[in-house]
């Protein structure tokens, strides 16, 4: 509500992006009063990355964020947080529960001493939590989802892994034993914030930054599968702990983008849990215990005989001339995407606005919902036979719950333009849906 902005929340949630926040205004005494950074930072989100889109295009000609991936990386975003509207995050929990019952001593909450020490003990344990999350691979089923894009840019930085926190709160409870949860949870959320910007190619080279912080140009390299970046540039906000453990690289030839084998589908469930089905099918190829075991504890490249992390040998060779995965849709069909991910998008919202008010059965069924929305919407992107008979299934639930008025739309004042679309789209993809079983069935006879 343009009458009610609040400039110091907004300052603090822009500076809260480039970890310019002092000790002093981001100290508190209670982990209830520590503001939700994330959350208020999200209006700038956008704003970057519209101006992304912006200079991109100005710079380059061209969308440097492409519709499908885009949609796709946002979206494994809100999976992401879909948790957090019944429980406290992972890492939190854990370390309260840590602090709570096993802490050796309790540094002073009100103390800027205590509060460096947080920054540099949050991004040491990231850096390892980061490693681990690449050397592992029951881990990198989880992270890879990170890696999935084979484009870089503002949107990739919010492709976030659903499962990673189940293992990476063992790496940040020892600071426990000594600091105080809210401290924790101030910089656990600074943490991820400063990695939002450093996601784009706009920027090249930040002079003597580069030395000490994690930058686009490092964090380029981190996310390339040219055989000189693989398992480099782990930092969170400073380098510096990969220049000491022996994983830093330098940007050098041209870094092509994405997973060494990459996924091709924008489909969101798939690119969350595949690899995990993958590792599964993978152990039973083998035949000893231990292979099995080793299979999910030693590195993805890890092969029978060879060292922890393997070698990249069975890895493609990169040329440079590598294409990304891009469906050919047409354009009415990306339009209905974008307004029905905008359509979800403020359900989701309204979710975690409203979830202190709302029984645990409604945000389950919400959550089906929503997780219904993003796999439908990523059947579309995908161009797959099944999409239209998905979409009239889902086009009736989202009616249905419009009319028991779980879902708003898009603004009030558009509401009765609204469903009106719905009700269009839903004959549209029924008829789709209806000619598509018709040739399954003309097929199978
Ligand atoms: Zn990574
Ligand atoms: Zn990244």
């Amino acid at each position: 509500m343009a009458g009610n902005i609040d400039y110091e929340v907004m300052s603090a949630g822009i500076r809260g992006m480039f970890f310019m926040l002092t000790p002093n205004e981001s100290s508190f005494e209670k982990v209830e009063e520590v503001p939700h950074y994330v959350q208020q930072a999200t209006p700038f989100f956008i704003l970057l990355m519209v101006l992304e889109l912006v200079v991109g295009f100005l710079k380059t000609g061209a969308p440097v964020i492409p519709l499908g991936d885009g949609v796709t990386s946002l979206a494994a975003g809100m999976i992401s947080r879909l948790p957090m509207l019944l429980v406290r995050g992972c890492e939190l929990s854990a370390y309260m529960f840590v602090w709570d019952r096993y802490r050796l001593m309790e540094l002073p909450w009100d103390c800027a001493w205590t509060w460096w020490f947080m920054f540099l003990g949050v991004d040491f344990a990231y850096y390892w939590v980061h490693r681990f999350a690449h050397e592992v691979s029951f881990i990198w089923a989880a992270h890879q989802v990170h890696h999935s894009s084979e484009h870089y840019n503002l949107t990739t930085a919010l492709r976030q892994s659903l499962t990673q926190q189940f293992t990476s709160w063992i790496f940040y409870v020892p600071l426990a034993l000594v600091a105080p949860p809210s401290i924790f949870a101030v910089h656990i959320q600074l943490n991820l914030l400063y990695q939002f910007w450093i996601h784009t190619e706009m920027i090249k080279d930040l002079g003597p930054l580069e030395w000490i912080f994690n930058t686009p140009k490092h964090h380029r390299v981190h996310h390339g599968r040219n055989l000189y970046c693989i398992d480099k540039n782990y930092g969170g906000i400073l380098i510096i702990w990969d220049r000491l453990f022996g994983t830093f690289a330098e940007e050098k030839e041209k870094v092509v983008f994405g997973l060494v084998f990459p996924i091709n589908t924008f489909e969101i469930l798939y690119v969350q849990l595949h690899y995990f089905f993958y590792l599964w099918g993978r152990s039973q190829t083998y035949t000893t215990l231990a292979d099995k075991v080793s299979t999910f504890l030693n590195g993805p490249s890890w092969q029978p005989g060879k060292g922890r992390l393997g070698d990249h040998v069975d890895n493609p060779p990169v040329t440079g001339k590598e294409i990304p995965h891009q469906p050919s849709w047409s354009l009415p069909q990306q339009v209905y995407v974008v307004i029905h991910f905008l359509l979800v998008l403020r359900t989701y919202h309204d979710l975690f606005e409203n979830k202190a008010i709302l029984s645990h059965f409604t945000i389950l069924g919400m959550v089906l919902y929503i997780l219904l929305t993003l796999t439908s919407l990523g059947y579309i992107i995908d161009q797959r036979p099944t999409a239209a008979i998905l979409e009239t299934v889902r086009c009736v639930i989202m009616v249905t719950l419009q009319r028991y008025g779980y879902v708003a739309p898009l603004l009030s004042s558009l509401a009765v333009p609204t469903e009106a679309f719905v009700s269009l789209s839903l004959l549209y993809w029924a008829l789709q849906g209806f000619s598509q079983l018709l040739s399954i069935k003309r097929k199978a006879d």
